[in-house]
């Protein structure tokens, strides 16, 4: 199971992001590992280990053929000689995304099932009646979101956590683990996905909590991006170094660097931005699209 240090974590200051009054620093989760990468393995580790303990005989789990999840499961159960099966969203594409090459090559079985099927989770024939360990697609699941709140950090040094939100489950996990004096707000990689709120609700151990989640920075819907984002991206690596993903976290840091200029948070806020990881995914964008 040990196949991440947590202690490389850092946590560093932004100055290109901190205006207005606002102290903006980052959680580098992105540095932990090129593929396990960000939230992905604290979402994950908690399934593995029950998997490992359960003496399961495989794990199987679900994504689209761009999923960081399907990548970093495949990854993570290779490190840890576990057969994986991941069933990907529609048919079986004539070229591979980046995403399915590296899976496979850390050995994970692709089935590519139709839409519908996928809806209903459906196993194909060859895997009913097997004993496998299943992880929710996406990896939305109370366990994930236990791993998500072991996202280490200082608690009591930020007053605004700053995270990027697809199925939730890390921003329920961070809700959860957060200072009573702290809160979280979200911003969705989603275009219109009003359930998200009810959704990360789902995850809480206190069903009260607010669920702050912005859902302004979307660019068009989920990986989907405009120029004007890869812009903000590269404009970002330039002034501090820091690479972010065209899928969640180019959308985190933009959100992130307007509501500032625009005063959402008072002076003298600490802010502490979640770097999730998910660099793999610019390896689907157009060579040269990126300054890194
Ligand atoms: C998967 C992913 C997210 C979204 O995490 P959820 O727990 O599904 O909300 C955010 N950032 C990156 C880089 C991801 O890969």
């Amino acid at each position: 199971m040990d196949i991440i240090d947590e202690d490389l974590i850092t946590t560093d200051p932004v100055p290109f992001l901190s205006q207005n009054g606002v102290n903006v620093q980052v959680l580098r989760l992105d540095t932990i590992h090129p593929v396990i990468s960000g939230n992905k393995w604290f979402k994950l580790k908690f399934h593995l280990q029950q998997a490992i303990e359960g003496k399961y005989k495989a794990v199987i789990t679900y994504g689209g053929a761009f999923s960081n999840h399907i990548a970093a499961t495949a990854a993570a159960c290779a490190a840890n000689d576990i057969p994986c099966i991941g069933i990907i969203r529609g048919e079986e594409p004539g070229s591979y995304s980046h995403t399915l090459i590296n899976a496979r090559k850390y050995g994970m079985q692709l089935h590519f099932i139709s839409r519908t099927g996928y809806q209903h989770k459906t196993l194909p024939p060859a895997f009913e009646g097997y004993d496998y360990y299943i992880i929710p697609e996406g990896g939305y699941s109370e366990t994930g979101a236990s791993g998500a709140a072991t996202i280490p950090y200082n608690k009591s040094a930020f007053d605004h956590i700053l995270c990027a939100v697809g199925t939730g489950t890390m921003m329920a996990g961070l809700i959860n683990s957060k200072a009573a004096h702290a809160s979280v707000l979200g911003l969705s990689a989603l275009k219109n996905h009003s359930l998200l709120e009810s959704e990360v609700r789902a995850l809480l151990a206190n069903k009260d909590q607010p669920v702050l989640i912005n859902h302004a920075y979307h660019f068009g819907g989920y990986a989907k991006q405009k120029p004007s984002l890869i812009q903000f991206m590269n404009e970002l690596f330039s002034a501090t170094g820091i690479p972010t993903d065209f899928v969640y976290t180019g959308k985190l840091f933009y959100g992130v660097y307007d509501l500032v200029q625009q005063n959402h948070f008072p002076a003298g806020s600490r802010l502490l931005v979640v770097h999730s990881g998910g660099l793999q995914g610019n390896l689907s964008l157009r060579k040269g699209t990126l300054i890194f």
